[in-house]
């Protein structure tokens, strides 16, 4: 892939929510910067990532659209730009890391599973755990909603921060304890996480819609993590255990 797609950024997608701060709201932001530390054209690094991501087992055409659009190395530390399209989790301060982008494109194309609406997007999402915003962005490429939740406040600052100059009218940043999910965006088409606690909180399940999926990564009877598909349908569950994950702890309360 070495053209860019041609997505819509904002979209006709339902009312949004009055309580929601949104992006892209207020002053208009600067023209982005140059890649900083990259030293080279970051949309041909990007393609490169996509291609391994490709050869890797993606397979959903959306989800690698989206993953060659949104520019990772926005949202890393200056002195890790260079580092940005490798297959690695980076750090993103507050001892929290950003995923990566081998898990971030897996983990969305769990939640899409091939299934779409009418304008061929999954409809309202809800990301627990926004971190640097990184996953929000991309998931906005694919969802007619994001709501995306972040218990700790800097990191939501510096989401909004980063995701300003993106222009995303569908992503809608929270602050609060996503254990709760977000009632007021409900019921959903999907839910991701991307911090792993030892169950599914019932406020996901119960804020899932019929036919909707939860992502997760969740800790196993064996202390160790993995990534859980959850279905919701005609009211029941079942759920699917995948592979070994390394995610940052699922935590209750905001700092
Ligand atoms: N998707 C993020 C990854 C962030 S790491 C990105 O693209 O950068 C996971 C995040 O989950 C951390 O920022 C952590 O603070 C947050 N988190 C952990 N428990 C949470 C909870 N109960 N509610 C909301 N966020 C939570």
């Amino acid at each position: 892939m070495t053209r860019r797609p041609g997505f819509p950024v904002r979209l006709p997608g339902s009312a949004p929510l009055p309580a929601v701060r949104r992006v892209g709201s207020g002053a208009p932001p600067a023209a982005p910067a140059a890649p900083a530390g990259l030293g080279l054209d970051s949309q041909a690094v990007r393609s490169r990532m996509v291609h391994k991501l490709a050869a890797q087992g993606i397979a959903d055409a959306r989800v690698l659209a989206a993953m060659n659009a949104v520019e990772r190395h926005r949202f890393v530390d200056t002195a890790l730009g260079n580092q940005a399209y490798e297959d690695t989790s980076l750090p993103i301060g507050w001892a929290q890391t950003i995923s990566k982008p081998s898990v971030v494109a897996r983990m969305i194309e769990l939640l899409l599973a091939g299934r779409t609406g009418a304008d061929g997007r999954l409809g309202r999402v809800l990301e627990v755990g926004t971190g640097c915003g990184y996953q929000a962005a991309v998931l906005s490429h694919v969802a007619s909603e994001v709501y995306s939740i972040e218990r700790l406040r800097g990191l939501h600052e510096r989401a909004r921060e980063n995701l300003r100059a993106f222009r995303l009218a569908n992503v809608h940043l929270l602050f609060g304890d996503g254990m709760a999910g977000f009632a007021k965006g409900a019921p959903y088409a999907g839910i991701i996480a991307a911090a792993g606690g030892e169950a599914v909180p019932a406020a996901w399940t119960d804020q899932l819609a019929d036919g909707g999926r939860i992502v997760a990564p969740m800790v196993m009877p064996h202390g160790q993590q993995a990534l859980i598909v959850l279905e919701k349908s005609g009211g029941a569950l079942r759920q699917s255990v995948l592979e070994g994950v390394h995610f940052v702890p699922l935590k209750s309360g905001i700092a």
